[in-house]
């Protein structure tokens, strides 16, 4: 029947083992997402980001990694949607949040530390109490702090997400839109909502240089930001053609393996991306 109902398609839809397998393997996931913070199963990767005038490293965005004893490394991208579906998202959110601002506190340079919120987390919990809770315990400057939301997540409940978003910013805290473009409402969201950075989605920068319709949505994203003085930063930027392009464009900000890949906290300053303020 959920298969007939989510194909949107089909009215019927004949058994396949292959179902089972899948709703398996998700309650698998959630079994052991539910020990992982505990475990001591996450751990953060830091990837750069970089402001095109000055060619200066500016932030890092914290990407959540899992590595389960025996399902191997788990992408985000399997077990985010599965850790919201849960609510096992608040724990791990407030994980990440902690690791992340307090990392950012012990290096030397005050770059910013971007973190990835979910729907979930920023819709059913009071993400401002949180946010405050940790700044204060790590001492980190709430300058420093952006979180990174998506379009949907913010639509789910536009009144409620001003609120909150409000709350935030009157901390000092930036707010970025993450995957710019693939959301469903776009522009009404960049008109109800001062952001300080649009992140453009790799999508787009990936397919540009071959594309024309890409190329023109990438202008056009550019061209909004300036007006509505907001930074632009392009995510995914894989070659140094896509870079330029993007540099002639315009674009303020990248981010992507280019410039480095998200790395673990230990080779960021063993690679000296950052250095550890001295004890
Ligand atoms: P995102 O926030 O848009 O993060 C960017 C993703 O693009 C990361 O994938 C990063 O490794 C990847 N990436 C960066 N540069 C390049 C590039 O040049 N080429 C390509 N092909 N990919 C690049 P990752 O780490 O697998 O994370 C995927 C998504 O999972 C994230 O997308 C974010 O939505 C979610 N996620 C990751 N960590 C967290 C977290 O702590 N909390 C929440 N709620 N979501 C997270
Ligand atoms: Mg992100
Ligand atoms: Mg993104």
């Amino acid at each position: 029947m959920n298969c007939a109902r989510n194909s949107g398609q089909q009215d019927i839809c004949y058994y396949d083992p292959a179902m089972d397998q899948v709703i398996r393997h998700r309650l698998n996931i959630v079994d052991e997402l539910r020990y992982a913070v505990a475990r001591q199963q996450f751990s953060l990767c830091y990837q750069a980001q970089k402001r095109i005038s000055d060619k200066k490293i500016v932030g890092f965005e914290a990407l959540l990694r899992w590595e389960h004893p025996m399902l191997g490394a788990v992408s985000p991208v399997v077990f985010i949607p599965v850790a919201e579906e849960s609510g096992l998202i608040q724990e791990i959110g407030e994980w990440v949040l902690r690791t992340a601002c307090h990392a950012a506190s012990q290096w030397e340079q005050p770059y910013r530390i971007s973190v990835n919120v979910s729907a979930e987390q920023f819709h059913h919990h009071d993400l401002p109490g949180l946010v405050r809770d940790v700044l204060e315990t790590t001492g980190l400057s709430p300058s420093r702090l952006e979180l990174e939301l998506t379009e949907t997540a913010i639509f789910t409940d536009m009144a409620r997400a001003t609120a909150i978003l409000n709350e935030l910013k009157a901390m000092g805290v930036s707010i970025a839109v993450d995957d710019y473009g693939t959301g469903h409402s776009s522009l009404g969201l960049i008109r109800d909502i001062v952001f300080d950075r649009i992140k453009l989605d790799k999508l787009f920068v990936q397919n540009a240089l071959g594309n024309e319709t890409d190329k023109a949505i990438i202008r056009a994203v550019i061209f909004l930001g300036r007006s509505l003085q907001t930074t632009v930063l392009a995510e995914g930027v894989e070659t140094e053609e896509q870079f330029a392009f993007l540099a002639d464009e315009g674009c303020d900000e990248i981010q992507g393996f280019l410039l480095s890949r998200p790395l673990p906290h230990d080779l960021l300053v063993a690679t000296g991306k950052v250095s550890l303020i001295a004890e």
